[in-house]
Parts: C-alpha cells; sequence; structure tokens
C-alpha cells in the first residue's frame, strides 16, 4: 500500500477533491455533508471537524441559501445565489485555518432550480477568473422526479459546464423519500424508493467521458426522522449496482462514488453496510438541527428570567450576560458539535483527515 495522499488544508476542487473521495474509499469511511444556514452552523462544522481531525463537507440547500443571505431580501432567487456565494466565500477564507480538508456542495436542485445551479456556477466562473480556484466543489442535480433520459442527459449537460470549473456533479437516482426543500414526498411508489442497477450503469456510460460525478441512489433511504419501522434501508441495491458497472466495464470495485441521503436517524450497521458499498458522503441535516435547537431549549429553560427581563425586577440584577446571543447560540454550536462528534465515528472518518500537518492547536 501506498502512502496516504495529503492536501492542503482548505476547500478542496478538481484533482484533490478526487483525491479526497479515493481515500475514503480506499480507507473504509465517509464524510459527513451537514447542511449548514448560517456562520454559526459552518463554524460549529469547522470546529467539530478540526478537533476530530476529519475532513468534512459543507453544504447548502436552496432554502438555506436564502436564508444566509437574509429572509429581508425581496428578491428570493438572488437571495438564493448572494446567499450560496456569502457562504462559499466564509468557507474559503476560514477552512484553511482549521486544518482540515472541506469540501463545498450546494443540496438538491429540482428542475425549476437548475436556474439557480446555473447562476452559481456563473458565479464560480467569475471567482475562478479572479482567484484561480471556483466557489464550489460540487453542486447537484435533483431530476429523480424526471424521465431518466431527461435525467441523465440535463445531468450531463451541466456536468460539461462544471468539469471546465475543476467542478463536480452530484446526481440522483431513485427517489429519496421524505420531505427536503419541497423535493422528494411522502406518497411515492415504493419502487421508485429503490434506485435500479440498470438506471446506475446508464449514468456511469453517458456522465464518465464527461468529468467527474456522484451518484446519491436511493435504497430505502427517507429525508427526516420517522418513527422506527417506517425505513427498510437495503444497501445490496447499492452493491449490485456497483457490481453492474464492475461487471460490464472490468473496472476495480466500487467504481462508483455514492452519496447517502436522508442519513440522520439510520441504524448504525446498515451506514457501515453501505459505507463498504462505496458511499463517501453522507447528508446530515435533521439530527444536526435537532441538536442546534435542543441546546437553545435547554439554556432558554435554565434562564427564564433573562428570557423575559433585561433587569430582574425584584433584585435589579441586569441579564445581560445570560441573555447575551453569544452564550446561548454558543450552547447550540457546542451540542452541534457534539452530535458531529458520533457522526465521525459512525462514518469511521474521525482521525483520518488527509490535510497536510500544520493544524492550528484547537479548544478542547
Ligand atoms: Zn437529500
Amino acid at each position: 500500500m501506498s502512502a496516504a495522499p495529503q492536501l492542503k488544508p482548505g476547500v478542496v476542487f478538481g484533482e484533490d477533491y478526487k483525491t479526497l473521495v479515493k481515500a475514503c474509499k480506499d480507507g473504509g469511511y465517509a464524510l459527513p455533508a451537514v447542511n449548514i444556514v448560517g456562520t454559526n452552523t459552518v463554524n460549529a462544522v469547522l470546529e467539530a471537524a478540526a478537533r476530530n481531525n476529519s475532513d468534512v463537507i459543507i453544504q447548502l440547500s436552496n432554502g438555506g441559501a436564502e436564508f444566509y443571505a437574509g429572509k429581508g431580501l425581496e428578491d428570493g432567487f438572488k437571495a438564493k445565489v448572494l446567499g450560496a456565494v456569502s457562504a462559499a466565500q466564509h468557507v474559503h477564507l476560514l477552512a484553511e485555518h482549521y486544518g482540515v480538508c472541506v469540501v463545498l456542495h450546494t443540496d438538491h436542485a429540482n428542475k425549476k432550480l437548475v436556474p439557480w445551479v446555473e447562476a452559481l456556477i456563473e458565479e464560480g466562473r467569475k471567482y475562478k477568473a479572479k482567484h484561480g480556484v471556483p466557489l464550489f466543489t460540487s453542486h447537484m442535480i435533483d431530476l429523480s422526479e424526471e424521465e431518466l433520459d431527461y435525467n441523465i442527459s440535463e445531468s450531463a449537460r451541466i456536468l460539461k459546464l462544471l468539469n471546465e470549473l475543476d467542478m463536480s456533479i452530484e446526481i440522483e437516482l431513485g427517489c429519496t423519500g421524505g420531505e427536503e426543500d419541497g423535493v422528494g414526498s411522502d406518497d411515492i411508489d415504493d419502487a421508485r424508493l429503490y434506485t435500479q442497477p440498470e438506471e446506475v450503469l446508464k449514468a456511469y456510460d453517458v456522465l464518465t467521458p464527461l468529468g467527474h460525478f456522484s451518484v446519491a441512489a436511493s435504497f430505502g433511504n427517507v429525508h427526516g426522522v420517522y418513527k422506527p419501522g417506517n425505513v427498510d434501508l437495503r444497501p445490496d441495491i447499492l452493491k449490485n449496482s456497483q457490481a453492474l458497472v464492475q461487471e460490464t466495464h472490468g473496472t476495480d470495485a466500487n467504481p462508483i462514488d455514492l452519496v447517502f441521503h436522508g442519513g440522520s436517524g439510520s441504524e448504525k450497521d446498515k451506514i457501515t453496510q453501505a459505507i463498504s458499498y462505496g458511499v463517501f458522503k453522507m447528508n446530515i441535516d435533521t439530527d444536526t438541527q435537532f441538536a442546534f435547537s435542543e441546546a437553545v431549549g435547554d439554556y432558554v429553560e435554565a434562564h427564564p428570567m433573562a428570557f423575559n427581563y433585561q433587569i430582574d425586577p425584584e433584585t435589579g440584577e441586569p441579564y445581560k450576560k445570560l441573555y447575551d446571543p453569544r452564550k446561548w447560540l454558543r450552547e447550540a454550536e457546542k451540542n452541534m458539535i457534539k452530535r458531529l462528534d458520533e457522526a465521525f465515528v459512525d462514518l469511521g472518518s474521525k482521525g483520518k483527515s488527509i490535510a497536510a500537518a500544520n493544524k492550528i492547536e484547537k479548544a478542547a
């Protein structure tokens, strides 16, 4: 075995991204892809990655991007673009200082959100002209609700644009259940919850010559957390898809770079199994949202007076030290980091960062 590759800490693109994905698959681990909505959640993800010595994926949904820009902006489309650019710039500035490799991604974009991705590609082009690197590592296009031929040909068109900028694409085959920013629904046909290996082969044939891509395959995964028993995960779907491509083209094992959506609340052994079949990215949103909010709830419950009065009406004691937003936002960050500590262990990425040393000392 050759020595593990090393990359410069910071946001990775193009060949470096492929190196990172390969390191994950060769090393039998995956990276959490955490949805963020502001600097608090971005910084929590960076801090969690640094203290776990793991590389990480930071991503925004279109709704998250709009929120990042501010709900007060009247033009919602513009906000979705500006928010994503703003978040990416924040990560570009800070990532290297946390000493790990960071992948910048956008989440689901269905047919009506393709113009959002196209606008971001244009922003990426402008950024690259100035800084030599694009804004994002990879964008996701989710045309799983459309006909397969359209899904693949439109994904191919967009991959060509991305490839020119040293960027990658993530596509979706089959339909992840549950609800995420209006994409996906509760009442889809059961068969569609499972990607067919033939679909994966078809995508592989069309996309491989055009650039780097990853595939979100459906194997019974559902967005959100539902009561146990509602989800029947079948990672063998992933295994069969990899096997079909491998047999057809004589590739090495696990030729497809797979993404696991709806990982929140999944059984740990199914996660491990999915990783062994070539999953390098597992999206996490619902569980980290809860962790963030849970800590705020606890804090407010512990200090109810400070959320009703600036000064105690009886003792005259000022509550400023308690209601200072940094206090309760920090508790939220810490609890989100605690949930991510668990994710790095579950995905096997803890201690595996391939960023070259010179990490900054991080707080315990
Ligand atoms: Zn998803």
